[in-house]
């Protein structure tokens, strides 16, 4: 299995020394000669969405990359990586828009609105999650499943081969969302 993960900007080094721990190969997507690598499997971290969309289309990777979706390639989006994934993000554009989720950025305000917390994650029991200028994810279409919700609000959610956080796991010790995510692209 090798997994690729989106290097333009953001969280991407954290995601890979993850996969580091879990033993799962990987390579960083910079530019569009990577992906002529075999990829089984993506990640898109967070950081910035709006400057990553803006990015991928300066690059020539948004459509390579559109059509490996569509076509169900797994991929796994956290935080900013869930706003590119969502089809409707309130007062703003959609990026691949492929997953049947409404998404509100920075939800939790701009500045302040960093905090842990230490939920259940469907099927994984409690898993520690830090949450950065985070979306929430407002509502889930009939494709999709909410997997984990922090007061109220859903913060991961799955579709087919498509997974998201609004918080960020790479950021922790523990591996456990990572590893779902790897058996998602085994089955
Ligand atoms: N606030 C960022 C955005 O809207 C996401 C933050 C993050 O990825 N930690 O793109």
């Amino acid at each position: 299995m090798n997994v690729g993960i989106l290097a333009l900007q953001g969280a991407f080094a954290e995601h890979g020394a993850v996969l580091d721990r879990l033993g799962a190969a990987h390579f960083e997507i910079r530019q569009r000669r990577d992906l002529k690598r075999p990829m089984d499997a993506l990640i898109l971290p967070g950081g910035e969405s709006t400057v990553m969309g803006k990015l991928l289309r300066e690059l020539d990777l948004f459509d390579p990359l559109a059509e490996q979706i569509r076509k169900g390639l797994p991929v796994f989006g956290t935080c900013a990586g869930l706003i590119l994934l969502a089809r409707e993000v309130e007062g703003g554009d959609p990026c691949f828009g492929c997953m049947d989720i409404s998404v509100r950025r920075n939800a939790y305000g701009r500045q302040l609105g960093s905090f842990y917390a230490r939920e259940d994650f469907s099927g994984l029991g409690k898993v520690p999650m830090t949450f950065i200028r985070a979306p929430t994810i407002k509502s889930v279409g009939p494709g999709a499943r909410a997997l984990a919700s922090v007061d109220g609000q859903i913060v991961a959610a799955r579709q087919g081969r498509m997974l998201v956080t609004a918080f960020h796991p790479e950021l922790n010790e523990d591996t456990s969302v990572h590893e779902y995510f790897l058996g998602m692209v085994r089955k």
